[in-house]
């Protein structure tokens, strides 16, 4: 599924449970989203970032063959926001050491 139509679908998915076995049913599909949410951190645990589309690269307006890194990212990947939280421990340790190291390099103006 699409990342825009998700939302709707979840919402879809408690909605009818709800309607078809009352709170019951709503909390065994709370349940069940939240693994499958859970399983999908595990083994999917990046994402690109959008900001920069992925590229790793912010473009100059001027001179538009020409880039720099994008400080918020590493080369266009990151890794999802709960995967940083609950996600495996090695992918757990990577986004604490990334996002370190990106603010450092931003505090000391060395991302380009
Ligand atoms: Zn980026």
């Amino acid at each position: 599924m699409r990342r825009s139509r998700f939302p709707w679908i979840l919402a879809g998915i408690l909605l009818f449970s709800l309607a078809a076995w009352g709170v019951t049913g709503l909390v065994l599909a709370a349940v069940g989203s939240g693994a499958a949410w859970y399983a999908s951190l595990r083994l999917h645990p990046r994402i690109r970032h959008r900001a920069c589309r992925g590229t790793g690269e912010v473009r100059g307006s001027v001179f538009t063959w020409t880039f720099r890194k994008c400080p918020r990212c590493s080369g266009g990947r990151l890794i999802r926001w709960g995967a940083g939280q609950w996600g495996a421990p090695h992918i757990r340790a990577e986004n604490a050491r990334g996002r370190r190291a990106r603010a450092k390099a931003r505090q000391e103006r060395t991302s380009r």
